[in-house]
């Protein structure tokens, strides 16, 4: 089963995602547990989470069909120590928000070296966050998301998330997103079925699918290999729709939320309609 969806707003309080991801025939999810561009926020309610919860329940939605993303303020491999334990403290917090809400994975960026670290020295202190984040914390899956490359982000090429991976004592709470935009803009095709399988193969080879946890489905303004970041309306951009296609009917992507973070969010309903349509073309009920 194809679970696709967007990434919707929570103003008004995380209880009042649910709605929206149905209103817009979502089957999955993404949302920020507090505002994503303030460090601090204040701890949710008993109220908030129970409203939460009964509203996932009402509107036929499971943990794993949502893919909560962190805040963009967080830098888990910041050079500096005082602001990279800022940013873990921070990272901590919003794994414990998840496990509040009875949500299972947390979705994030690997970090920035700021031009200051080495990327493998980067890659080193990911993973060191991310051990402490472990025992700091009960259940969350930490979902690294693969990056475009742009500016000094780390998570372009699959090696940097084999890396991390392999740095973290406990595998068991690691996942993997795959960005379809970042995907492209880092160097990695999609555009023809070859192209599209020796990706995947690729990723299969460095990362395994095994990791794959969760889909960010954008169509990209940036051109191939570009390293810049940004996102498109599906169809729109440089990739077009084939890619989509693919993924809809590539078994491997099931069960697991697909996300779009396409611009123009008016689109997202017949975005996603369309995107279920390529699932089973000889039969579109599925
Ligand atoms: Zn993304
Ligand atoms: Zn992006």
């Amino acid at each position: 089963m194809k679970y696709i969806g967007a990434h919707v707003s929570t103003a008004g309080g995380v209880a009042k995602a649910p709605a929206r991801a149905q209103a817009i025939g979502a089957r999955a999810f993404a949302m920020f547990t507090k505002n994503q561009r303030q460090w601090r926020a204040k701890d949710l309610s008993a109220t908030e989470i129970a409203a939460f919860k009964e509203n996932l329940d009402r509107y036929g939605f499971t943990p794993e069909q949502i893919l909560p993303h962190d805040s963009y303020l967080i830098n888990l491999a910041h050079p500096e120590p005082e602001k990279r334990r800022k940013s873990l403290e921070a990272f901590i917090d919003e794994c414990r928000r998840c496990e509040q809400l009875g949500l299972t994975q947390l979705n994030f960026h690997p970090g920035s070296t700021l031009q200051k670290i080495s990327e493998e020295e980067g890659l080193e202190l990911i993973a060191e966050s991310l051990n402490i984040a472990l025992k700091e914390t009960e259940s969350v899956t930490m979902v690294i998301e693969n990056t475009a490359g742009q500016g000094s982000n780390l998570g372009y090429r699959f090696e940097h998330l084999q890396a991390i991976i392999d740095q973290v004592d406990d595998i068991s709470r690691i996942g993997v997103c795959l960005d379809t935009c970042h995907t492209f803009a880092a160097g990695y095709d999609l555009r023809t079925p070859a192209t599209y399988t020796e990706t995947m193969l690729e990723f299969e080879r460095i990362v395994g699918f095994k990791f794959l946890k969760g889909a960010h489905l954008n169509d990209a303004k940036s051109t191939f290999a570009s390293r810049v970041d940004r996102h498109h309306s599906i169809g729109k951009g440089n990739l077009g729709l084939e890619p989509f296609r693919f993924i809809m009917q590539d078994p491997r992507f099931d069960d697991i939320p697909l996300i779009l973070e396409t611009i123009d969010d008016s689109l997202w309903a017949e975005e996603i309609s369309l995107l279920y349509s390529l699932v089973n073309p000889e039969n579109n009920n599925s």
